[in-house]
């Protein structure tokens, strides 16, 4: 280990998390800071006792250290690459990293991958990249650099896509843009489907990839049903639907450029069918007026909740949505429904949609219990990792 390392010491007691592999040091935790100290540099934990606890990266905020080792190394191009090379082996176990059908997957999962603050999705060659933490996005060019050396013809360029997910970004004016070379492929295949990906301008790293065999499992349902995708962004679940014999689909989102998206999608896969037709308005406006319209109703919402602060009224949120789809729905109808807020836990969205079911007062049956993809991995010492938890419902 470098010895020119600043160390932190905790408090008594506040070793504990770090001893059980918990990867965040909360300030509050935070007894002493020996040597001069930088937003993204790489620091030292120690406990109260001088024992060594791990090294991370520091940042100015409530976590204050993300700890990447808990063992003492250096923390150079080769330790960075082995990590990478760690999480492709992954992906290509889980058969995704070289398969005709999918092309588009997570490659880093932050803490899920042992890597807190970094997030990589591979987009049929691209890797965009997401950090948010400022020692991630000071070693950007390394870990492109490293990246490439594993993956060799596979990558063709990497995108950092990190203006808007980095702290105190007064301090450091990221730009985005590519970090290694330059590509002008955006089409991606999911399951064969194909899909127009705008990582530029588009939402998080350009595609909601978490929602890959939930989709999936939505072309398992959809044979003659009338479908409502709503919050459909650029119709992921719209043309799995399709696919699977929907007699109808209609897509809603807020966004204009998200619904223009999912036209582009349809004329990709679905050229000329009349089944597909898109509305750009506010999902709760247009669930005002479609009693008995549907039988598959999909609800995948933004995050309602971004901090804990605003948890209690995220669930009347969810709550609320739940109701509007579970007391329109035809008999027999199916809804898939989502939560991506990773401050409602499993627990607290179940509550929220079974209150939306009573306030409906219909009879409702949990089919399946879904969660974010293999790809997504949740690191069991952190269990904050799990965000996405969604639930299919039948509705008598
Ligand atoms: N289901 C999508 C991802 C949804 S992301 C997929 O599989 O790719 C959430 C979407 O909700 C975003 O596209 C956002 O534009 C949209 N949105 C946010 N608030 C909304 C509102 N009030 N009404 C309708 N859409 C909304």
């Amino acid at each position: 280990m470098k010895s020119n390392l600043t160390s932190i010491i905790l408090k008594s007691g506040k070793d504990q998390s770090l001893k059980r592999f918990h990867p965040w040091v909360f300030s509050g935790a935070i007894k002493k800071i020996k040597g001069s100290i930088a937003e993204g540099d790489v620091v030292a934990v120690y406990s109260n006792k001088d024992e060594f606890l791990g090294l991370g990266h520091y940042q100015v905020g409530s976590i204050a250290v993300r700890v990447f080792s808990f063992e003492q190394v250096d923390p150079d191009f080769d330790f960075w690459k082995s990590k990478l090379a760690k999480a492709f082996a992954m992906r290509e176990q889980l058969g995704l990293a070289a398969n005709a059908g999918t092309n588009v997957y997570r490659l880093v999962n932050a803490e899920g991958d042992g890597m807190p603050g970094l997030i990589i999705d591979y987009y049929n060659g691209v890797a965009v990249m997401q950090m948010h933490s400022i020692g991630m996005y000071l070693i950007r060019e390394k870990l492109a650099e490293a990246l490439k050396e594993i993956m060799g013809t596979a990558l063709t360029a990497v995108y950092d896509k990190s203006a808007k997910t980095l702290p105190f970004k007064a301090d450091i004016k990221p730009v985005n843009g590519y970090v290694l070379a330059n590509s002008p492929v955006n089409q991606v295949l999911e399951y064969g489907l194909k899909f127009n990906v705008d990582w530029e301008n588009g939402q998080k790293t350009g595609f909601f990839i978490d929602q890959r065999e939930n989709r999936r499992l939505v072309e398992h349902y959809a044979k003659g049903r009338d479908v409502l995708n709503m919050f459909c962004y650029t119709g992921g679940f719209s043309f799995f639907a399709m696919r699977g014999g929907a007699n109808l689909v209609h897509s809603v989102d807020s966004s204009a450029r998200a619904i223009d998206l999912a036209n582009e999608n349809v004329a990709l896969n679905f050229p000329g069918d009349k089944r597909h037709q898109t509305f750009a308005v506010d999902a709760f406006e247009y669930m005002q007026g479609i009693k008995n319209k549907y039988d598959l109703i999909i609800l995948d919402p933004p995050a309602f909740a971004k901090h804990r602060g605003t948890l209690p009224r995220a669930l009347q949120g969810y709550k609320k949505l739940n109701a509007r789809a579970f007391e329109q729905i035809r008999p027999g109808g199916v809804v898939f429904t989502f939560s991506c807020s990773q401050v409602v836990s499993k627990e607290k969205f179940r509550e929220a949609v079974f209150s939306g079911a009573a306030i409906s007062g219909r009879t409702v049956k949990v089919l399946n219990q879904l969660a974010q993809p293999a790809d997504h991995p949740v690191n069991i010492y952190h269990p904050e990792g799990e965000y996405l938890k969604g639930l299919v419902l039948y509705v008598e």
